[in-house]
């Protein structure tokens, strides 16, 4: 995975002073390292039934409709709130400062169906966390949730899979 990691860039103080914003957008502009990556978030789930992949605002779009591309299965949007045309179902999730929200199609998922959750990184797991929330109030069964990025000093795996939720990531960072 050390290719992998070497394709994600760090920017330094973004988008605030103190944080180290991890990148990939590096990562899917180089052809051999997007679809390594698109393997490798797929591999821990080979066997498993999964009917359907849910991605998370903005770039768990991107690597999440490959992934549903690669399992040939369908794509859920996991959206930041006011963005879905259709009837929704939303979930709150605190932040460092304040409350953000996402939401689903109130339709997007049918009752039990297999879910795979795919974002681009899990930090405190505050947003994968009430996406897995939102799902499962829509019927779904969350099988697992796969990411690039892990930063394992923020806790959000662990709480993931405190909610029963198995988690995989590719690389991790300090
Ligand atoms: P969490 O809710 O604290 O786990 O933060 C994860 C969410 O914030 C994901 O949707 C990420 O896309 C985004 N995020 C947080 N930090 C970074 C970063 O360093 N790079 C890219 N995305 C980040």
């Amino acid at each position: 995975m050390d290719f992998i990691k070497d394709a994600i860039r760090t920017i330094p103080d973004y988008p605030k002073p103190g944080i180290m914003f991890r990148d990939v957008t590096t990562m899917l502009k180089d052809a051999r390292a997007f679809r390594a990556a698109i393997d490798a978030m797929v591999q821990p789930w080979a066997g498993a039934k999964i009917d359907k992949v849910a991605g998370i605002e903005a770039r768990g779009f991107i690597l999440g409709g490959a992934v549903a591309h690669q399992l040939s299965v369908g794509f859920t949007p996991v959206r930041k709130k006011g963005k879905l045309p259709g009837r929704t179902l939303e979930e709150s999730y605190e932040l460092e400062y304040g409350t953000d929200a996402v939401e689903i199609h109130a339709d997007a998922i049918a009752e039990t169906e297999r879910v795979l959750l795919v974002d681009d990184l899990i930090a405190t797991g505050g947003t994968a966390d009430a996406a897995i929330k939102l799902l499962r109030r829509a019927g779904a069964d969350v099988v697992g949730a796969t990411f690039v990025i892990d930063l394992p000093d923020l806790g959000g795996s662990k709480r993931i899979e405190a909610l029963g939720v198995p988690c995989a990531s590719l690389v991790s960072f300090e």
